[in-house]
């Protein structure tokens, strides 16, 4: 099976500074692959590199086999890849509609085609129909990762990169959010479910990668790695 998105070598930098050390993964169209590791290995940097956001070679990364390494990130998601990052990063002082507003429009001026609309989000979040008016600054940290996460659908991605989506949340909220991604991956969008949280992780994927300090260490499904193959992987082995 060919891959939607892969890395091959993947490499990056900040300044001297070297992040990751030729990185290799695949994900195959409507899979959820985890990326999990410790604070540091590397995993948000491993998106970024992807978006577009560091500098990259272009062989690093290919889309549908298309090599696309350093590619500016609004091409990016016109190419099909879309990213709720760490820390959400909203519009402050605007309202939730007036948030995934934005999407929608930078959706339309891209010409990207798919079947997520307002109504369908709201389908999947309620609670984003009731708070429509509402800043998202006065939303709850669940409310505001469930904004972020609709503001990337509505790009109509192909792909989905999420990164710790459910840090600081509460279980609750945190189930709450990871009970929609089936129903996104359903609707055709394969998914890099970055995370900390390893049941939760292996729980929402169907492969994961683990990652030490810049290098992938453990590669496997997620139904069968064992706690002691990814503990090694996590913390390195000696
Ligand atoms: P976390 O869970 O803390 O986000 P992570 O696995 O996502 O961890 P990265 O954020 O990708 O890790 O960081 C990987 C390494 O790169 C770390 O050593 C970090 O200190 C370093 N790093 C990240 N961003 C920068 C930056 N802007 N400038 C310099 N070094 C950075």
């Amino acid at each position: 099976m060919s891959a939607v998105l892969s890395t091959h070598g993947l490499v990056a930098r900040y300044g001297d500074f070297q992040a990751l050390y030729g990185v290799d993964t695949e994900l195959h169209a409507g899979e959820a692959v985890a990326l999990i590791g410790a604070n540091g290995a590397g995993k948000s940097t491993f998106l970024r590199a992807i978006m577009g956001l560091l500098p990259v070679a272009r062989e690093m990364v290919r889309l549908d086999g298309e090599p696309v390494g350093g590619t500016p990130t609004d091409r990016m998601v016109r190419k099909g890849i879309a990213i709720v990052p760490e820390g959400r990063r909203l519009f402050s002082g605007m309202s939730v509609e007036d948030n995934l507003r934005v999407a929608i429009d930078q959706a339309a001026r891209m010409g990207a085609k798919g079947g997520w609309t307002l109504q369908r989000l709201h389908q999947l979040f309620p609670i984003l129909a009731e708070k429509a008016r509402t800043p998202v600054q006065s939303l709850s940290g669940g409310q505001q990762q469930m904004v972020a996460i609709g503001r990337a659908l509505l790009c109509q991605p192909r792909v989905l990169l999420c990164d710790e989506i459910s840090l600081g949340l509460a279980p609750k909220v945190i189930r709450e959010i990871y009970a929609a991604l089936p129903e996104i991956r359903a609707a055709g969008t394969a998914m890099i479910v970055v995370e900390q949280d390893v049941g939760l992780a292996k729980s929402a994927s169907d492969r994961l990668y683990c990652m030490l300090e810049g290098r992938v260490t453990l590669t496997g499904n997620s139904a069968e790695v064992t706690r002691e193959q990814i503990g090694e992987a996590y913390f390195g082995a000696g």
